[in-house]
């Protein structure tokens, strides 16, 4: 039977180091790190993620705000925002929320982020950065994953990683911090051969795909590590997994959950990344 990797619980340790850091930092600096949010549109998900981060961050003692904009917000309006917000000092992290609304083109206003406060590790320059080996902000939800494999005490250096799922957003980065832990590293997708093979044979699987319960216990080498990215809802309309935990539960050695997985995760390298945005533009980090 695997352990359980607790996701709230390393997440809630997470925000108290960060807690700390901000405390220290505005005992330092005078003031506290800022997190702005960039929130256009009418999307009620993206509405529920924001009051989330706006919530986290006031939690952890953070300043900063989120700018609400109708979505009838033009592309040159938005743009003009994010200068402001990139030519404030006292603003250390932005963070566009997406989707933006039809007719802005959502790469042009990402792209327009200083990358020194770009707290989602989105802009090209910090893309660049990571698979260079070179300092810059990293993905919250890919450095999630690998906080929860070190926090299990999971070996990387050697191992064969899997990861499925090569979006921006969580398998290339994810992979890229993998081959940085020196794993061996597989990225597999919607068009690899025999993927329940290739899984058989890694000692870390990393899913993130979208889709309910397609990893199975059969797929698995004995021992594996799971990371369970993905939030899909089941045939109960109940959130699940990538990964059919049932099975796989009995298999891996360690294995995240869905629920209280990866998902907490990514609120809490959130605020880190904010903080450490905030420390190297004070010229500390
Ligand atoms: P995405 O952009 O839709 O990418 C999905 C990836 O899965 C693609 O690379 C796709 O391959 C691959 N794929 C699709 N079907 C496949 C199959 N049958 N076999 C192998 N690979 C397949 O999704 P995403 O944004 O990366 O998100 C993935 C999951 O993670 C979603 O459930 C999402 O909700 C969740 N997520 C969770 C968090 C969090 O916990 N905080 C954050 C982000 C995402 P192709 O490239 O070939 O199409």
């Amino acid at each position: 039977m695997a352990r359980l990797i607790d996701g709230k619980a390393v997440a809630k340790a997470v925000r108290d180091e960060v807690a700390r850091g901000v405390a220290a930092f505005r005992e330092l600096h005078g003031r506290a790190p800022g997190l702005h949010v960039v929130l256009a549109g009418d999307d009620q998900a993206s509405a529920v993620y924001v009051r989330n981060k706006e919530k986290a961050a006031a939690e952890v003692g953070m300043a900063g705000q989120v700018h609400r904009l109708p979505s009838s917000v033009s592309e040159s309006e938005l743009l003009a925002l994010v200068q402001r917000l990139n030519a404030d000092p006292s603003v250390d992290g932005i963070l566009v929320q997406l989707p933006l609304p039809a007719g802005v083109r959502s790469n042009l206003v990402l792209d327009a982020v200083d990358p020194g406060k770009d707290v989602d590790g989105f802009h090209p320059v910090n893309v660049g950065a990571l698979w260079a080996g070179l300092p810059g902000l990293v993905p919250c939800t890919p450095r999630g994953c690998i906080r929860l494999l070190d926090e299990a005490s999971v070996k990387l250096e050697g191992a064969r990683a899997v990861v499925i799922g090569r979006s921006n957003i969580v398998g290339k980065p994810v992979s890229a911090l993998l081959l940085a832990r020196s794993a061996t590293v597989t990225m597999a997708h919607s068009k690899t051969r025999d993927l329940p093979e290739l899984c058989r044979q890694a000692d870390v699987i990393v899913a993130a795909v979208g889709r309910t319960k397609m990893v199975r216990g059969d797929w698995l080498k004995p021992g594996a590590a799971v990371i369970d990215v993905g939030m899909n809802r089941d045939e109960n309309n109940k959130l699940c997994g990538d990964v059919d935990f049932a099975s796989a539960e009995p298999v891996a050695s360690v294995i995240t959950p869905v629920p209280g997985g990866v998902g907490p995760m990514t609120i809490a390298m959130l605020l880190e990344n904010t903080l450490k945005a905030a420390e190297r533009r004070q010229g500390r980090g």
